[in-house]
């Protein structure tokens, strides 16, 4: 075995032309590989053609994972024998394995799906499918944690593509919010309860278990929120800044009292006056998708299709959700559209391939996106049907390629704040 170290990627500059889900490159045996902000990696093992990394976060516990590199004879096999050959992989691991694929999914890959949904209605579906050894994720990197939390110990949890990492949680790392509640509780006196959207790293997820809070979804956000409200006298929201907002505006709080604390600022750009008086206080973080929709995109909508409804994911801006005639979460998009009449019009705010599955499933009504350009979740696309077919195959052989284990600590405190939200709601 030869062991050899890679240099400390932890605020590495971000990758030319990425989007963020990915920051930091490193070359190793002459291969780029390409690395989350948060983690530190170094190179534990050579062995044969294989590379193992062992990856820690940085700001608490230690996620370990081991990052593989998709072999090169999955990249010349044709969509027919990729087809064929997850198939028959999928066949001989028969009730061992279990898919899980995300709305977000491309549909090569989610059509090879067991179950499709959310994050959480996957993970608790994968937990509950006892006889399921493997539990294969086609989502991206928080999802695949989240599943690891809530998996029996004789389940193992596998992401076909490490690199399917997600821009909004990314943009809180352990750290960066142990400051913020530090400088926090400086210069307030009040309670501050910290609640978490899904879409979150494992160690932010422990960070909101330890200090009383709670996990959220974009479905269950508001009776977190009031939950939370019921502990305390301020909330601490995170990651997600137009989730946040969105749902404390439903909930009557005026928008002066939500401050929006950047991390990559001196007391998160605040004064403390208003620390003091904010009774949310927001990360800094968005979804990079559902950030592209504008107002101006629902007035074309409207101008273009008369009659049509606009439905906006809460990840959208404040303005955007202001302006749509209904607002939710993905669950309640394909709701809404399958519920609705013949001859319905919808233009929906959310992921692209999420949309057009509903034109394709819904042929008698009108499914379009929000914004024509097409918003799509550029990590998540990262879970191919090579890396699909790889795993499933590496399965088969007994191999366990791209596993996702949380570290037992972080693991546990993580799993109180999503028992916490499963006792609210
Ligand atoms: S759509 Fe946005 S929040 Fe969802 S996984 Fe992609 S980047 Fe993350």
């Amino acid at each position: 075995m030869t062991s050899f170290c890679v240099a400390a990627l932890d605020r590495a500059p971000k990758t030319a032309g990425g989007d963020g889900a990915t920051a930091g490159v490193v070359t190793v045996m002459g291969r780029p590989w390409r690395l989350r902000s948060s983690w530190r990696a170094h190179a534990e093992q050579a062995r044969n053609d294989r590379i193992i990394l062992r990856m820690g976060d940085v700001s608490m516990g230690t996620i370990t994972s081991t990052l593989n590199y998709l072999p090169d004879r999955y990249v010349e096999l044709s969509d027919a024998e990729l087809d064929e050959r997850i198939q028959q992989a999928k066949a001989k691991l028969g009730s061992r394995v279990v898919i899980l694929g995300h709305h977000y999914q491309r549909d090569e890959v989610v059509k090879f799906a067991d179950f499709r949904g959310d994050s959480l209605k996957l993970s608790r579906l994968a937990a509950s499918r006892k006889e399921a050894e493997y539990i294969v994720f086609c989502g991206v990197h928080f999802m695949a944690e989240s599943a690891d939390i809530l998996r029996d110990e004789h389940q193992l949890v596998v992401l076909p593509d490490l690199n399917a990492g997600c821009s909004m949680a990314d943009m809180a790392d352990g750290d960066q919010v142990e400051v913020c509640w530090e400088e926090i509780a400086g210069v307030s006196d009040s309670t501050v309860v910290p609640v978490t959207y899904i879409n979150s790293t494992a160690v932010i997820k422990a960070f909101v278990g330890r200090n009383g809070g709670a996990v959220c979804t974009s479905s269950n956000a508001q009776k977190v929120m009031a939950w939370a409200f019921s502990r305390g006298e301020k909330g601490l929201f995170i990651p997600d800044e137009h989730l946040g907002r969105n749902t404390g505006y439903r909930m009557g709080i005026p928008l002066d009292e939500m401050v929006v604390w950047d991390p990559h600022q001196e007391m998160g750009g605040l004064s403390e006056e208003a620390i003091r008086r904010a009774r949310v206080i927001l990360w800094k973080g968005n979804c990079s998708v559902h950030q592209r929709f504008l107002p101006q995109h629902v007035k074309k909508v409207r101008e273009n299709h008369p009659g049509i409804r606009v439905i906006a994911h809460p990840e959208c801006r404040w303005d955007v959700c202001q302006l749509a005639d209904d607002v939710g979460s993905t669950e309640f998009i394909i709701k809404r559209v399958t519920e609705g009449s013949p001859g319905s019009q919808w233009a929906i705010g959310t992921e692209i391939h999420l949309v057009k599955r509903l034109a394709k499933e819904n042929p008698d009504r009108t499914v379009i996106s929000l914004d024509d350009c097409g918003c799509l979740c550029s990590t998540m696309y990262r879970i191919s049907p090579q890396h699909l077919c790889w795993t499933l195959e590496s399965l088969v052989e007994g191999q366990v390629v791209n596993r996702v284990r949380v570290e037992d600590e972080t693991r546990r405190w993580a799993r109180v704040a999503l028992d916490r939200m499963l006792e609210i709601v």
